[in-house]
């Protein structure tokens, strides 16, 4: 049977890195729209020349490219048992395709999980985030800090502030969500595939509570 979940939730509810420990555990893929974007506007390919200033405004890429990229990552073997996204769907579009994709492998969405987080604390918890330029690994400066300062854990890598993760992005960012992604929450709810999480508290508080729902 293959594992499949959609991991959705305002940016900074922590999806990301529950998406990983999941992942770990379930030995599947995470798979994140956001670091695939921003790997291709490192690369400077020409889709990440279209998606540079959306991503550094806090907007969405176009849906006909995240839907393309999500679909050739899928494709690949190391997702014949399953797989995680993180960050798509994040439009009614988006969650379409990717029903469409699904059926046509004959695979089936095990459930979508919602991580759930006020916006006061989205804006307190992004603005302490870091990121590795070299990796993508995240960090919080005060919950989940780095053993050196300013340098990745895993590869050494330098960590920043990522552009959009400053406060006035984060407001776009956030109401981006609210309009585009958050009516994704009520449709897998009508699909009876909603399970939705507590994001507040530390990383393993909110990964025992997933665990638990998922068990
Ligand atoms: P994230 O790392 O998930 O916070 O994503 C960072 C940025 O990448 C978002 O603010 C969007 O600009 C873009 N992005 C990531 N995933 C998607 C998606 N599924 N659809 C459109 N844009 C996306």
């Amino acid at each position: 049977m293959s594992r499949i979940f959609v991991f959705l939730g305002p940016p900074g509810s922590g999806k990301g890195t529950q998406a990983k420990l999941l992942a770990e555990k379930l030995l599947v893929p995470h798979i994140s729209l956001g670091d695939i974007l921003r790997e291709e506007v490192r690369s400077g390919t020409e889709i990440g020349k279209k998606v540079k200033a959306l991503i550094e405004a806090g907007k969405l890429a176009p849906d006909e490219l995240t839907i393309e990229l999500a679909k050739r990552r899928i494709s690949r073997e190391d997702c014949g048992s399953g797989f995680i996204f993180d960050g798509f769907p994040r439009s009614f579009a988006q969650a379409e395709a990717l029903d469409q994709m699904l059926e046509a492998k004959g695979w089936e969405l095990e459930k979508a999980i919602y991580f759930k987080l006020a916006e006061e604390e989205v804006v307190s918890r992004l603005s302490a985030r870091r990121s590795c330029k070299l990796c993508g690994a995240v960090y919080h400066l005060v919950n989940n800090p780095p053993k050196v300062p300013g340098k990745c854990d895993l590869c050494g890598g330098e960590l920043y502030l990522r552009h959009d993760d400053e406060p006035d992005v984060i407001r776009t960012r956030f109401e981006v969500y609210e309009k585009e992604t958050l009516p994704l929450v009520e449709r897998y709810q009508r699909e009876g595939k909603l399970v939705t999480i507590e994001a507040s508290g530390s990383i393993e508080e909110v990964f025992q509570r997933l665990w638990a729902a998922l068990s």
